[in-house]
């Protein structure tokens, strides 16, 4: 029988070429997600949003299957841009997200304030 353990830090940074542990529901290391354009960062929120979203209520599997693709498609693109772009330092890093309630998020060094 295989062993399988799986912790928290078993989750490593998307981009490649990175192995940051970032933890589970993560999907990048703080350097590479703070060094996405604004736009791409809202892009893969409101993707995400909208496929948790999905997962409830009456959406259909078509819709659902359409909403994934969006999600996966504004990853990738977060992906492909990391892939020439240099990571932010420390210092640089506080950015605002939407909440699902609509209104503004801040973080700060990726905490939430
Ligand atoms: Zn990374």
């Amino acid at each position: 029988m295989i062993r399988r353990t799986f912790h928290k830090h078993d989750v490593l940074c998307a981009a490649e070429g990175c192995d940051v542990p970032v933890g589970r529901g993560h999907m990048f290391c703080k350097g590479h997600y703070f060094s996405l354009p604004q736009e791409l960062r809202d892009q893969l929120w409101a993707a995400w949003r909208a496929a948790m979203a999905a997962r409830r209520g009456t959406t259909t599997i078509a819709e659902q299957a359409r909403i994934n693709r969006e999600c996966r498609q504004a990853f990738q693109n977060c992906r492909d841009y990391l892939r020439s772009a240099p990571t932010t330092s420390a210092a640089a890093m506080a950015t605002v997200a939407i909440a699902a309630s609509g209104e503004q998020v801040r973080f700060v060094n990726g905490r939430r304030l």
